[in-house]
């Protein structure tokens, strides 16, 4: 069994306005420190897992990884591979933000085992770019874009916001032909959400800037799956379109319920059947660590019914609904599911294929219903 290795690195230059994240605004010394106890969590967690585990990804995400230095990358990446093993051609994604990279430290990252990249650029509009508070401005993001494309890093995501209050669907349209004008292989592709008490969600309340409507959120969406599909992009998942051969090794192991290890403060795994949570704090996070003992505040034996519904959901989202496996394990379902899926299909939401029943893009728009409604034939 492969399982794949998420590591957390919760430092950003600046906080975003819709950002309710685990966040600590960064200071070098802080993640100097914070590596040192990465590579605490590693030794400890091997020595009281021993067995041999097989790794075939490994992510770090955030917060801003991209504020490590290549050479704290080294040190990271060098430990995971002394405890566990990685698989000869394992990914290595790494979540960046365009202020924090520049040409010779992509190429850096590359050289100590970087072989997909996610850039954060959000949008090519400078004013949505305030709205949203980062700190980068659209002409760095496409000098940043340029730079990963051609520093040959195998994979390069850039991460699209759509529903900025104010962008129009023209202005969305122009972000997403300017990304495909760089030359990247796979997009993500988000609506905006407002989250409570971050300061876009206060400056909502306040109405200083509206929220849009679910109607312009779908046009937009369908914008963006009509203009990268016919660019030849898959769209493999709800939020995510890539190339053939690019698709986020990470997320879909992640979709298809694989187990992967978790490090760092606020991290998730999902390890031996169990989900697991660090903690998110950082100070007891380092304290737990120091007692010699796994920062983890909370584990969960998955139960057959939430592997079940984790088939359902997970499943949906991504490849679609695996027949043969929701067969095996609720041998019930299709039957109970009978009259809903034919409305479904008859209505384009849904596709059939010999293996799985697939959300079209039509079909993605109504996700949490379909969902919901498909939870209750469990
Ligand atoms: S860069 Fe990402 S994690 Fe950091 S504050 Fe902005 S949205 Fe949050």
């Amino acid at each position: 069994m492969t399982r794949g290795l998420y590591i957390h690195i919760p430092f950003c230059a600046t906080i975003c306005s819709y950002c309710d994240f685990y966040i600590i605004k960064n200071q070098d010394t802080y993640i100097e420190k914070y590596v040192d106890y990465l590579v605490k969590e590693f030794e400890l967690f091997k020595e009281l897992n021993p067995e041999e585990i097989i790794i075939d990804n490994v992510f770090l995400g955030g917060g801003t990884p991209s504020l490590l230095t290549p050479a704290q990358l080294d040190t990271i990446i060098s430990k995971v591979k002394e405890c566990f093993t990685l698989v000869s051609n394992a990914e290595i994604s790494m979540e960046s933000n365009p202020a924090s990279i520049d040409e010779q430290k992509l190429n850096e990252y590359k050289s100590v085992g970087i072989n997909r990249i996610s850039i954060g650029v959000q949008s090519f509009v400078k004013k949505e770019l305030g709205i949203l508070k980062r700190n980068h401005s659209p002409g760095l993001a496409e000098k940043v874009v340029t730079d990963a494309v051609n520093s040959g890093i195998e994979t390069v995501n850039l991460d699209l916001i759509f529903s900025v209050p104010g962008q129009s669907l023209a202005s969305w349209t122009y972000s997403i032909e300017k990304a495909l004008d760089l030359g990247t292989n796979h997009f993500s592709t988000y609506n905006l959400t407002f989250e409570e008490n971050t300061p876009l969600w206060n400056k909502m309340q306040s109405g200083k800037v509206v929220k849009y409507n679910d109607e312009v959120d779908e046009f937009m969406y369908f914008t963006a799956i009509e203009i990268l599909t016919n660019r030849g992009f898959d769209h493999y998942e709800i939020s995510n379109f890539a190339k053939t051969n690019n698709k986020c090794r990470h997320n879909l192991n992640t979709w298809n319920s694989g187990e992967y290890l978790a490090f760092g403060v606020s991290s998730h795994g999902f390890f031996e059947g169990s989900r697991y949570k660090n903690i998110s704090n950082l100070q007891m996070y380092y304290e737990m660590l120091s007692n010699g003992k796994l920062p983890i505040i909370d584990s969960v034996k998955l139960q057959d019914s939430d592997y079940s519904e984790e088939l359902i959901v997970l499943g949906l989202r991504a490849s679609g609904l695996d027949k043969a496996k929701i067969e095996k394990q609720i041998p019930s379902f299709f039957d109970k599911a009978n009259k809903f899926m034919k409305e479904l299909i008859e209505k384009e939401f849904i596709s059939e294929s010999e293996t799985h029943y697939k959300l079209t893009s039509k079909g993605y728009a109504l996700c949490d219903s379909i969902t919901n409604k498909f939870l209750d034939f469990i």
